[in-house]
């Protein structure tokens, strides 16, 4: 488990599980924490509670929505506080950002090379975890998570900090012409270093590599986000299939790791 605690002393905890430790064989060896997979059903609910009591967080605290590669955002109210922990069907619909100002809801998303990205603004007590795929981020998911933390939550630009978690990297990630053209328009205000360390065609193949966890970085920073206060992941998840799984490096039959954030009871300052 890696524990990011750039927030603990807001009372916010944020975490990237790694693939170790749990119940699931094969491919999904074996801390699987994705219901959508084809693992079997017994060991992913297991899983998903071996992770919350290594949390040290009740499991009908943790909350899922059913992830489609879109930016709508659902801001989870304390009725909805458990949701798709125990079935796709009753995870939060069509949704890759989960925000709440509640406490001890554990939002949860799955993921496999895709970019999970937290957002807070701690004053507020206002947090967020969203996916983003190469889909998501190109349609705005960052702009639109931040949109909503601000406009439905009393959340405010200048307060709000990112951390950008394990995925795979600008090393492994190959794109085609298709990728590279969604993304171009998000690159237009930056210098050509910038454009590089985001886009680049690799010396040996010529394929273009797409860093996902940069042009992230680039568009929250682009948003009003203060660069000081956007923490980058250095892990690539395809680099290291002993830690992590990885949708690209193991041809799509693969577990999922989960992102999870929460506000515990420590007293927030209003
Ligand atoms: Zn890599």
């Amino acid at each position: 488990m890696i524990e990011f605690k750039h927030w603990n002393e807001y009372g916010i905890r944020v975490g990237f599980t790694e693939r170790t430790g749990g119940l699931s064989t094969e491919s999904f060896s074996s801390l699987n924490l994705g219901l959508h997979v084809s693992d079997e059903y017994n060991c992913v609910i297991e899983n998903r509670k071996l992770m919350c009591t290594e949390i040290g967080v009740p499991f009908e605290a943790m909350t899922f929505a059913d992830q489609v590669h879109g930016v709508h955002v659902h801001v989870v109210g304390m009725n909805e506080r458990g949701r798709g922990r125990l079935t796709i069907e009753d995870a939060l619909a069509k949704a890759d950002v989960l925000v709440t100002k509640e406490k001890d809801i554990l939002l949860s998303a799955v993921f496999a090379d895709c970019v999970p990205l937290w957002f807070a603004d701690h004053e507020a007590g206002v947090i967020a975890v969203a996916h983003a795929g190469w889909r998501g981020t190109v349609a705005g998911v960052a702009k639109e998570t931040i949109r909503v933390m601000i406009e439905q939550c009393g959340a405010r630009l200048e307060r709000i900090e990112a951390i950008i978690g394990p995925s795979i990297g600008g090393c492994c990630y190959e794109v085609d012409q298709k990728v590279a053209d969604a993304v171009m328009p998000w690159l237009a205000d930056l210098d050509e270093n910038t454009i590089k360390s985001i886009i680049h065609s690799s010396n040996l193949t010529d394929r273009l590599h797409l860093d996902l966890k940069q042009l992230n970085r680039q568009i929250i920073i682009s948003i009003g986000v203060s660069p000081k206060v956007v923490t980058v992941s250095s892990d690539c998840t395809s680099c290291d299939t002993a830690r992590f799984y990885s949708h690209r490096a193991e041809h799509g039959r693969t577990g999922r790791m989960a992102g999870w954030i929460i506000r515990t009871e420590t007293e927030v300052v209003t």
